[in-house]
C-alpha cells in the first residue's frame, strides 16, 4: 500500500513568531525547487501545514530529497481518506496490514482539528483501537512504549493516517538569514563549516583559491566536487576560484619568515571580502577550529581576521576534529575532502609557522610587499565564476 501524501512539518520556523509565514514561505520554496524533477506532484499549502500529494510519484526518492532541505523538522507518509469513521477504521487497519514488520505492540493518537466531528479524541482512540485489535491476531496496545504508534488525523476536509515519522534536517530555509561567502578549500572542515552556515539559513557562495599550475587540475575538480556534494541541500552553489600563485610566489621571493602563512591568510581574507561585497554576502565563513593547526590559535585567528571589517562566522571553532569528521561522513563530503590531492597552502609551507604572530610585525613586513594591493585586485579580476548543481551537472561560465 502506496501512501498517497506527505505530510511536512516545518522546524524551528514554529518559534519565530511574525516571521513565521516568510519561513513558510522560503521552505515552500526550497521543498518545490528540490522536487522539481518529480512532476506527478502536487504540493499544497493549507494552516500552516505543507502536503505533497504523490498522484502515484514513488515515496522514496521523494523522501531522500526531502531529507535534504533546511527548515523541515520531520514528515511522514500519510494514508488520507474521509473524514468517517468507518472510512478512517478500514484505512488504519490497512496501515497497520501493510507495515514492513509486523508490530507487537501499538497505540492510537488521535488529534481533531474538526471539532464537529461526530466522536471526540478519546472515543476515536477507542473506536479505531478497538476496531484495529479485533482484526489483526495478537496485537496488544501498550501506550507507554508501543511498537508503533498510529497517528489519526482528523480535518474538516479529510482525516490523515500514518505510523511513521522520518526525522528531517531542522534548521532554517537556505537564504532566510542572509547571504555568506564560505572559504571553500580542499579539506575536511570548510565544507562542514558550509553546511552548518546552510543549516543556520544562510545562502552560500564559495571561495576557493588555487595555484594552478602548481596545483593540478584534479585539486580544481576535487574542490568542485565538494561544491556539488554541498549543492544538493541547495539548489545550486556559485563557486569563485581566485588564481593565487602569483600573490604565494611573489610573497615567497620578498618575504620567508614564519610569518608568511599569517600573511597568505590575511592576502586570502582580503580578496574574500572584496568578492563578498560584490555578491552581496554579508559574512564570511571559515572551517577553522580553535587550536588545530598554527593558523589557528586565538592569536593567529585575531591577527588573519583584523584584515577585514565583516564578520567571520566560524561553525567549527570550538569542535574537535572527530565531531566535525562525524558531519562531514553524514554530508558525504568525507570521502571527497580525503583525496590527497595537493592545496595551494601546501605550496610553501615554512618549517615552524608562527603560533603567535604579533600584528605590528606582521603589519611591518606587510608595509615592504608595495605589489599586494594591486596583486590583490588583479586575484580579484581574474576570478572565475562557475555554478556548480547535482542537477545540471554542465558547468556554466558567468562572469561578472
Ligand atoms: P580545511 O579542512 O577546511 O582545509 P584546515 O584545518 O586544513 O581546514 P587551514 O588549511 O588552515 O585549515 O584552513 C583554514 C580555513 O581557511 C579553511 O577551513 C578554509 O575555510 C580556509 N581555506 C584554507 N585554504 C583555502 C583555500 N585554498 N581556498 C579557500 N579557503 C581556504
Ligand atoms: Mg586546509
Amino acid at each position: 500500500m502506496q501512501a498517497d501524501f506527505i505530510m511536512l512539518r516545518l522546524g524551528e520556523l514554529t518559534l519565530k513568531g511574525r516571521n513565521r509565514s516568510r519561513f513558510e514561505q522560503a521552505a515552500l520554496r526550497d521543498v518545490r525547487q528540490r522536487l522539481r524533477p518529480f512532476g506527478g506532484i502536487r504540493i499544497l499549502h493549507e494552516f500552516g501545514r505543507i502536503y505533497i500529494q504523490l498522484n502515484g510519484e514513488p515515496y522514496a526518492p521523494i523522501a531522500e530529497r526531502l531529507g535534504r532541505v533546511f527548515g523541515l523538522h520531520s514528515f511522514s507518509p500519510v494514508y488520507r481518506t474521509a473524514a468517517d469513521l468507518e472510512a478512517i477504521r478500514r484505512t488504519a487497519l490497512n496501515v497497520m496490514r501493510s507495515l514492513p514488520s509486523k508490530p507487537a505492540t501499538f497505540k492510537v493518537t488521535v488529534r481533531r482539528t474538526d471539532k464537529n466531528f461526530p466522536h471526540n479524541s478519546m472515543e476515536m482512540n477507542h473506536l479505531v483501537g478497538g476496531y484495529v485489535l479485533r482484526h489483526i491476531d495478537g496485537l496488544k496496545v501498550d501506550v507507554h512504549r508501543p511498537d508503533i504508534e498510529l497517528h489519526v488525523e482528523i480535518r474538516q476536509q479529510a482525516a490523515y493516517i500514518y505510523s511513521y515519522v522520518e526525522k528531517g534536517l531542522g534548521g532554517f530555509p537556505v537564504g532566510s538569514n542572509g547571504k555568506a561567502l564560505l572559504l571553500l578549500s580542499g579539506g575536511i572542515d570548510s565544507p562542514v563549516a558550509g553546511w552548518l552556515a546552510m543549516k543556520r539559513g544562510l545562502e552560500i557562495e564559495a571561495v576557493h583559491f588555487h595555484s594552478y599550475p602548481y596545483t593540478s587540475e584534479r585539486a580544481r575538480e576535487k574542490v568542485i566536487d565538494l561544491a556539488k556534494t554541498l549543492s544538493r541541500y541547495t539548489d545550486s552553489i556559485r563557486l569563485h576560484l581566485v588564481p593565487f600563485a602569483d600573490l604565494q610566489t611573489r610573497l615567497h621571493q620578498a618575504y620567508r619568515g614564519n610569518l608568511e602563512i599569517t600573511i597568505t591568510r590575511r592576502m586570502m581574507f582580503r580578496i574574500a571580502e572584496k568578492l563578498a561585497v560584490q555578491r552581496g554576502a554579508e559574512a564570511l565563513v571559515t572551517g577553522e577550529s580553535l587550536g588545530q593547526v598554527a593558523s589557528q590559535t586565538l592569536r593567529s585567528l585575531d591577527t588573519i581576521g583584523r584584515v577585514v571589517s565583516m564578520p567571520i562566522l566560524r561553525p567549527l571553532i570550538m569542535m574537535d576534529k572527530s565531531e566535525i569528521m562525524a558531519v562531514a561522513e553524514r554530508i558525504e563530503t568525507y570521502p571527497i575532502s580525503i583525496l590527497p590531492y595537493e592545496d595551494c597552502c601546501t605550496l610553501f609551507v615554512p618549517k615552524s609557522p608562527s603560533t603567535k604572530p604579533r600584528l605590528i610585525q606582521v603589519e611591518f613586513v606587510e608595509k615592504r610587499l608595495d605589489w599586494m594591493a594591486e596583486g590583490i585586485e588583479q586575484a580579484v579580476r581574474n576570478t572565475e565564476t562557475i555554478v556548480v548543481s547535482e542537477e545540471a551537472p554542465q558547468e556554466t561560465d558567468v562572469f561578472f
